[in-house]
């Protein structure tokens, strides 16, 4: 059985036309008035494009806060393109995107912190002596914004004991070494 059907015009693949709208111009129809077939998606582009405010007459850029034709068909493109990418990484088991990007981010920062660990470890005496934060900086020439989240990050893993106070008065000292 051979079986035809009508494909969207504006789909860059095979996808089914729902509806072939005519363009008329003027009082009749004729033969040579132009044709397209289009999906439900893009039939839908083409609608909201005759509703006053959504039309744009140089086809460019946006009028009135709404996308013009031409980047309203892109963008519905362009959403259908992202949906298979993102059905495919479920499909496959594999993390979103976004995620697999947070991820990597992530690793960066960490590697960025852990890099500064071992040159803040180096200023600091071994155990008895204690420093204040100030002394920290300008030892190892960091800013205090820096230095207070590696001494943070250094205390979270036990490498460094804090004594009393607050801020500036609060003491570092490190464990063993
Ligand atoms: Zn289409």
């Amino acid at each position: 059985m051979k079986v035809n059907t009508l494909a969207c015009d504006w789909c860059p693949n095979v996808v089914a036309a729902v509806a072939s709208p005519t363009l008329v111009v003027g009082p009749s129809r004729n033969e040579t008035d132009k044709t397209l077939d289009l999906c439900q998606g893009h039939l839908g582009a083409l609608l909201r494009a005759f509703v006053p405010g959504s039309r744009n007459l140089d086809g460019q850029g946006r009028k009135n806060g709404r996308p013009s034709l031409a980047h309203a068909a892109t963008q519905y493109n362009t959403k259908k393109r992202r949906d298979r990418e993102r059905h495919a990484r479920q499909a496959a088991g594999r993390p979103a995107r976004r995620t697999v990007m947070a991820q990597i981010g992530q690793a960066r920062a960490d590697a960025y912190w852990a890099d500064l660990e071992p040159k803040v470890l180096q200023v600091m005496p071994n155990g008895g002596t204690k420093l204040s934060r100030p002394d920290v900086e300008k030892l190892c020439g960091l800013t205090s914004s820096t230095t207070k989240r590696v001494l943070a990050r250094l205390a979270h893993q036990g490498l460094v004991k804090l004594h009393g106070g607050q801020g500036r008065f609060r003491r570092y000292e490190r464990v063993g070494g």
